[in-house]
């Protein structure tokens, strides 16, 4: 191993990679990407199931975004499927499109609607809440308690092992609502798939001279051995690399279990949530947005829970708190040990992956001024 390398990186998931990929072509800089686990991807990492279909092995990841430069970076290491991301709630035993919009607000009030009758219904059903101050709060004042006790207090509490009320207004934040028959999850300009998965399009990011990757190593165990000549770049937990000196983050995890189906198709979209059936939060028949042409289909079953893997940071005010104070002891590590702190974990934020993305290349200017 390059002991000296230009960049030490911790963490092969989207941010570390694109921040080595970038910063080999881009600066002509050396990196040493390191990651504990045994593949590249992070979160994104798409594998081959026990009957060779492809998995999202950490949750589906839907790639979309409006950002039309980080398509065109990404078009040099993929072609892309046009994905049609399709979510349905299960409730009653019937299935609504989600988020809501004209034909679920019919189906659950048994009326026929226009859309200006449809916008005159929700009105009368929104709670009056000028200044949402939580997710319970936000949700009431866009559609009302009725839909809320539906599709969202019992998604939540599983989700999230808290009330709504107990939740920043931003969990809940994106409760969008339509008037129209558009039963598309998301409105993004770009709503595509790597035609050959996360892993393959990361692949070929990686194949770079400068870029040596070093997988099952984590940062404490070659901290000491590696000196890196410009900067580190830590993707890891935050709290983590501070030894867990103010306390623990707390995260929301995820058990995922994969089921092989001798069917083609086991559900009518890619996605079906329950708020108040099963244990499950949603089941993800990936092969919707994939498209792969097979006679079965593995369908994944999400069950959250506090032990884990970290997936989601818990957005509630003393997490924020004690974030805020990770972050001066980080703002300070970078000024003295120009270490920089990038990504979910290491910035306790939800990002998406275009979100991330952006996040690793808007650090390339900083590692440049050092140079
Ligand atoms: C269940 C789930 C579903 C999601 N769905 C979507 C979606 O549909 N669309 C979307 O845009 N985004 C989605 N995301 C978000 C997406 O996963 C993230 O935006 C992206 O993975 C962030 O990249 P990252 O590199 O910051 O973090 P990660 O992908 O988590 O990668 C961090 C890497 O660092 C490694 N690491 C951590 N600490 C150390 C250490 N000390 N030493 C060595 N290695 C270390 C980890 O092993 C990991 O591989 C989803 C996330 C989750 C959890």
């Amino acid at each position: 191993m390059n002991t000296s390398p230009d960049l030490l990186i911790v963490g092969a998931g989207p941010s570390g990679i694109i921040t080595a990929e970038r910063a080999a072509s881009l600066l002509g800089l050396t990196s040493v990407l390191i990651d504990r686990r045994n593949h590249i991807g992070g979160n994104c990492y798409d594998t081959a199931f026990a009957n060779g279909q492809l998995i999202h092995r950490y949750g589906p990841h839907y790639f979309r975004t409006d950002n039309d430069a980080i398509v065109a970076y990404l078009s040099k290491f993929t072609g892309w499927l046009p994905a049609r991301y399709v979510v349905r709630a299960l409730y009653n035993n019937e299935l609504y499109p989600l988020p809501v919009n004209l034909t679920t607000l019919e189906k659950f009030y048994r009326t026929a609607h226009t859309p200006e009758s449809a916008e005159a219904l929700l009105a009368s059903e929104r709670e009056d809440i000028a200044d949402p101050r939580n997710s319970e709060e936000v949700v009431l004042s866009r559609v009302g308690r009725k839909l809320y006790e539906a599709f969202y207090v019992g998604y939540t509490l599983k989700q999230w092992n808290k009330h709504p009320r107990e939740l920043d207004a931003s969990v809940c934040g994106r409760v969008a609502v339509r008037f129209n028959r558009n039963d598309a999850y998301v409105d993004h300009k770009h709503q595509v798939m790597p035609r050959d998965g996360y892993t393959r399009m990361f692949e070929k990011m990686l194949d770079n001279k400068n870029i040596e990757l070093r997988l099952q190593t984590s940062y404490r165990e070659i901290n000491e051995a590696v000196t890196p000549r410009v900067a580190t770049i830590y993707t890891g937990p935050i709290d983590e690399y501070f030894h867990y000196r103010m306390g623990k983050l707390p995260w929301r995890s995820l058990k995922f279990e994969f089921r092989v189906s001798p069917r083609e198709w086991v559900q009518p979209c890619v996605q079906i949530n329950y708020p108040w059936d099963y244990d499950y939060t949603r089941t993800v028949e990936i092969k919707h947005v994939t498209q792969e042409k097979r006679r079965d289909s593995v369908v994944s079953f999400e069950y959250p829970t506090d032990q884990g893997e970290p997936y989601y940071p818990v957005p509630a005010g003393e997490n924020h708190r004690l974030y805020q104070n990770y972050l001066a002891l980080a703002q300070e590590e970078t000024k003295n040990k120009r270490v920089f702190f990038l990504g979910r974990l290491a910035q306790y934020t939800y990002l998406d992956m275009d979100d991330s993305m952006e996040r690793a290349m808007a650090l390339i200017p900083a590692i440049r001024n050092l140079l």
